[in-house]
């Protein structure tokens, strides 16, 4: 796996080692920050209490398989909304690849990233029922959420910190899922399908 030069956290200066290198956000485990990559580098965004509570199964650091591929949990990031919450976990695969969890009420959505280079028409402004271009395609817009980032564990492929507002769009296309989410630094695209709770099998 491709590592960065250690990072020296913003906050507490002391290096950070074994940062992969898709990271942009990680919690600092010498002064409990948890420290992102902006436009101008490594920041803080200070020591954030956590409201995450215990989760049924899905915990950070626990390796399993689902469809006979090994992963490790390495980090969360709860959204919440004006009606709930619900929790994406990043799992780090043994062969390489790294896929988001959705997890909501014990549903289970498996999320691949999409080419982030895509172009989305003003993501601000869709509306469920209606249609958004993306790519030059016209995708049917089934929700948009504006959520807020309730916390955060681990490390994460995004350069997310707690309390920041993200929208959050569900469509379809060609028959697939798909979701966007913008929040003021990136804007990621994943594809995504059920995965049954049977179908994770927990090591540890
Ligand atoms: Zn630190």
């Amino acid at each position: 796996m491709a590592l960065h030069s250690p990072i020296s956290c913003p906050s507490c200066g002391v290096a950070i080692e074994s940062v992969s290198a898709h990271i942009r956000s990680l919690l600092c485990p010498h002064c409990d920050n948890w420290v992102y990559l902006g436009n101008n580098g490594w920041a803080a965004s200070g020591s954030f209490e956590h409201a995450l509570d215990a989760p049924t199964f899905i915990q950070l650091g626990r390796s399993g398989k689902v469809e006979g591929r090994a992963f490790v949990v390495s980090g969360r990031t709860r959204l919440s909304y004006d009606r709930g919450y619900w929790d994406e976990w990043w799992l780090e695969f043994e062969d390489g690849q790294h896929q988001w969890l959705e997890e909501d009420d014990g549903r289970y959505r498996l999320h691949d990233a999409v080419a982030d280079s895509i172009e989305i028409d003003n993501p601000q402004d869709a509306r469920p029922g209606e249609t958004l271009v993306v790519g030059g395609d016209n995708w049917f817009v089934t929700e948009c959420i504006r959520a807020q980032v309730a916390g955060t564990e681990g490390a994460l492929p995004a350069a997310v910190f707690p309390g920041e507002q993200v929208m959050c769009i569900d469509a379809i296309a060609q028959g697939q899922k798909y979701s966007i989410e913008a929040s003021g630094h990136d804007v990621h695209i994943t594809r995504s399908r059920v995965i049954a709770g049977d179908d994770f099998e927990w090591s540890s």
